[in-house]
């Protein structure tokens, strides 16, 4: 079935969502919680300028988690160096927090990529 993922209906057209690596690790974990519903993904044609805001919205989230996590890293790498006191657990510990922050945003906020117009296909398919 395809279906529209802003309005979870039913559509017959609209555009594709890209497959990426999010997507597969958001449908594999569906699978391994049993919630899987193996849909293909679409945005319909009236969802696709609220499609594109949430995907912009998405995008800036992104960029901001991966600033708040990389200065968080950094506090908690530079600041145990100062004291002298930074141990394996500490660095690690520090990266794993980070990594978490970024992961995070991706999987409760993530908004997928729609094909673009003029992809590979489309380009051969006119010549
Ligand atoms: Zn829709």
């Amino acid at each position: 079935m395809r279906v529209c993922i802003v309005c979870q209906k039913e559509v017959k057209g609209g555009a594709r969502i890209r497959e990426d690596p999010a997507i597969r690790l958001i449908r594999t974990v569906k699978r391994l919680l049993g919630i899987a519903r193996n849909n293909e993904l679409y945005v319909c044609a009236q969802d696709i300028p609220a499609h594109a805001q949430r995907r912009k919205n998405f995008e800036k989230n992104l960029i901001i988690a991966s600033v708040i996590g990389a200065l968080l890293v950094l506090v908690l790498i530079v600041l145990p160096l100062l004291a002298g006191r930074l141990d394996v657990i500490g660095l690690v510990s520090a990266l794993f927090i980070g990594v978490l922050i970024v992961l995070a945003v991706v999987f409760f906020r993530y908004t997928p990529a729609i094909e673009q117009e003029g992809s590979e296909k489309k380009k051969k398919r006119r010549k």
